[in-house]
């Protein structure tokens, strides 16, 4: 056995019921073995991998609140503090019904490679609930927030580990998150990305998952003498990541002809409105299907499938294994060419593998949804120097960030002899700094 499988085949048996995980873990020691096999010894000698998938700490606890009802409520907290080595740990928090521990461990084990991949000094962490924001009132998502952050405080600070939002926590979220910190500790400092722009947040910061995405899209697109323009575009959610998604690839001149929830799908032939998107789900938080209701030529489909509509570019930009073997093979057969993921491993491993194999070029979450992490470090810059970027600052250091990250992978793939493979590149371009950053500092 390598021993890439020999640490794969030790993570899966010492971390039972954690199928996400074990998922995240494969793929990337899959795409390392390349890399391990050129220096085995010194890897294994030094534990390496057996360190990178062992999160330096997982912090657990109990969350109480009171509903509008009186009602005492309890969900699950926690905060896995993955990896250090190159800066505090940075990643965000979800809050959702089905949040747990293997879920938060293959983010966070996710994010080290990320925030590697963007180049600036920020660890792998990540965190959340099983708390689910969805039809509770303001005052009763303050209560959840102001409990969740009474505990979470004593492990977290500007220079140890800085979260941000993630699915179920916008700036509401955060806001009363940062307000029980400021609170509780007395410090008015950057622990938290994502703020208000009155109190610390960064322009650009609420667009940037999503600009980010396409900008690394038009590195794609570009590399193969091709453009965005006028190509067809399915983007998938209508949360945060896929609204500035479509936003931006329409001023590209791409046309989004669908996008969805997790209820159901709508697809407009004359190219998605997205002032009624951003209506519907940032003013009145309401569902998909309403944009059907207002817009003539547009239908709503119940349930999942949103793949067997035709597009040339498909933006998974929901939540983990959203797209299966069966969509891909119906996008493949279809004559999509290009996908980039938005969300964090949205697609399965066979998926991927299918979809690789078929021709279409596919970039992973980890570099292809970096812009939002790399935003929050340049929150984090801003807050530690006490000033402001414009926006136009912003965005331009975000294009250039997705520009060298593209081209991180690109050479990475490229040296190892698998050229157009960015799922290796981007996995081998994040752990060589990360490993070298640990060789560097012994063991700990
Ligand atoms: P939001 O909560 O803003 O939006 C999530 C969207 O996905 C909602 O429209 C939600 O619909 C939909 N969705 C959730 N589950 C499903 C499902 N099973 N099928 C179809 N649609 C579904 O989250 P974000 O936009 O912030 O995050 C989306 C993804 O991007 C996540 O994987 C996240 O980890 C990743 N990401 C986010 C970053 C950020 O900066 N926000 C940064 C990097 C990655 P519904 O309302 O019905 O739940």
């Amino acid at each position: 056995m390598s021993y890439t499988e020999e640490v794969y085949a030790k993570v899966v048996a010492q971390n039972p019921n954690e199928p996400e995980f074990h998922q995240a873990v494969k793929e990337v020691l899959d795409s390392l073995k390349v890399v391990i096999d050129r220096n085995e010894e010194e890897y294994r000698r030094l534990s390496i991998l057996e360190r990178l998938v062992e999160p330096e700490r997982i912090i657990s606890f109990r969350v109480p609140w009171v509903d509008d009802k009186g009602t005492v409520q309890v969900n699950k907290g926690y905060r896995v503090q993955f990896n250090s080595a190159i800066g505090p740990y940075k990643g965000g928090l979800r809050f959702h019904p089905s949040v747990n521990q293997s879920i938060l461990k293959f983010l966070g084990f996710e994010q080290i490679f990320k925030n590697s991949l963007t180049g600036l000094p920020i660890g792998g962490g990540k965190g959340g609930s099983n708390f689910d924001p969805k039809g509770k009132s303001d005052r009763e998502v303050m209560a959840f927030c102001q409990s969740f952050m009474t505990e979470l405080s004593k492990y977290i600070g500007a220079d140890m580990d800085v979260p941000a939002g993630d699915i179920g926590v916008g700036g509401r979220e955060i806001g009363y998150l940062y307000g029980q910190y400021k609170r509780i500790r007395g410090q008015y400092e950057g622990v938290l990305t994502g703020k208000g722009l009155s109190y610390g947040g960064s322009l650009i910061r609420t667009q940037a998952t999503g600009y980010g995405l396409v900008y690394m899209l038009n590195e794609m697109v570009n590399a193969k003498n091709d453009t965005i323009s006028g190509k067809t575009i399915i983007v998938t959610g209508s949360g945060n990541v896929a609204i500035y998604a479509v936003e931006k690839a329409q001023q590209l001149g791409g046309k989004v002809v669908a996008m969805c929830d997790s209820n159901g799908y709508i697809y407009d032939p004359a190219g998605i409105k997205l002032d009624i998107v951003k209506d519907i789900k940032e003013v009145k938080r309401g569902r998909i299907r309403e944009y059907a209701e207002r817009v003539e030529g547009a239908s709503y489909t119940e349930g999942q499938g949103i793949w067997n509509i035709r597009c040339d570019i498909f933006l998974p930009c929901a939540t983990q294994n959203e797209l299966d073997l069966e969509g891909a093979r119906i996008l493949v057969a279809n004559g999509c060419k290009y996908i980039a993921e938005g969300a964090n491993m949205p697609t399965t491993l066979e998926a991927t593998n299918y979809v690789m194999e078929n021709g279409v070029v596919f970039m992973p979450g980890k570099a292809a949804n970096a812009g939002g992490v790399a935003t929050s470090a340049l929150e984090m810059s801003q807050n530690s120097m006490r000033l402001s970027w414009t926006a136009e600052e912003v965005d331009q250091k975000l294009n250039r960030i997705m520009k060298d990250i593209f081209h991180k992978v690109d050479d990475a793939s490229r040296r190892y002899g698998l050229e157009g493979n960015y799922v290796a590149g981007a996995n081998i371009a994040g752990f060589e700094k990360v490993v070298d950053a640990m060789k560097a500092q012994g063991i700990v």
